[in-house]
């Protein structure tokens, strides 16, 4: 990417914000779609998983609803293909049926890119933090075995944490606090999924969007990405001039 792309998004965002520069001491990271390449395998099988039951849910329905709890994507889909919610013992029932399906799927492989650029980020001294609304209990055994010595597990936001979940910014506002109680200024947000980018713009941080996905890229920027790219290598590419613009560029 070029630098007076980077550089206008940035004075943008300082502007808007009413700041007057960046003191970035972490970064934000989500993990599906981000750091492993695994929507594929949430999308096939929620596919499967509502046909099961009797309801449609296209491939692309279940990337624009990445980022929501099992319990609002179930209902979201029963009220538009029933007409009602869905109740509690059978939204265990489905969500348990869809969790079976994605836990026989074969392990997810890391995103290209993703590695790469979380070794320049600690290398930029730069803190990684993970932002992801996944619960899967094998989480951080995954992520050392995938990245080793990037993340730590109090700098971890994860579905046991929130409340609410995304696109409520109550994620990323975590982040921020576990990070040791930062400021907007001070991180920003990697995210893949129109959510998840509400959810970093809410929370009042640069929103990075990477499009790993079948969405076009306008579903991103309309939930209010800062800047866009369209893989996680083209985004390690450009780290290097992308700090470089963080710390020096001043409004
Ligand atoms: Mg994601």
């Amino acid at each position: 990417m070029e630098r007076e792309k980077i550089e206008d998004a940035l004075l943008l965002y300082l502007k808007n914000k009413g700041l007057d520069g960046m003191s970035l001491v972490s970064a934000m990271f989500d993990m599906d779609g981000v750091l492993f390449d695994s929507m594929k395998n949430h999308a096939h099988c929620w596919h499967k998983t509502m046909a099961h039951f009797g309801m449609n849910m296209s491939l692309e329905e279940a990337y624009m609803h990445e980022g929501r709890t099992g319990a609002g994507t179930i209902n979201l889909v029963s009220m538009r293909e029933r007409g009602y919610e869905s109740n509690p013992e059978e939204i265990e029932e489905i969500y348990g049926y869809k969790s079976r399906l994605f836990n026989a799927c074969p392990e997810a492989p890391r995103m290209p890119g993703a590695y790469e650029l979380l070794k320049q980020v600690k290398a930029s001294g730069i803190v990684p933090v993970l932002v992801t609304g996944s619960g899967q209990k094998s989480l951080i055994e995954r992520l050392n075995h995938n990245f080793p010595d990037i993340f730590r597990p109090h700098l971890m936001v994860t579905a046991f944490d929130v409340k609410y979940g995304k696109p409520n910014p109550e994620p990323y506002l975590m982040g921020l606090q576990k990070a040791g109680n930062l400021v907007v200024n001070q991180s920003m947000v990697i995210e893949n999924a129109p959510l998840g980018v509400k959810a970093g713009v809410a929370s009042g941080c640069f929103t990075i969007a990477v499009n790993t996905g079948p969405l076009p890229d306008s579903a991103l920027l309309e939930q209010g990405a800062n800047l866009l790219f369209s893989s996680m290598q083209e985004l390690s590419d450009s780290w290097i001039l992308l700090f470089d613009v963080f710390s020096n560029v001043k409004l």
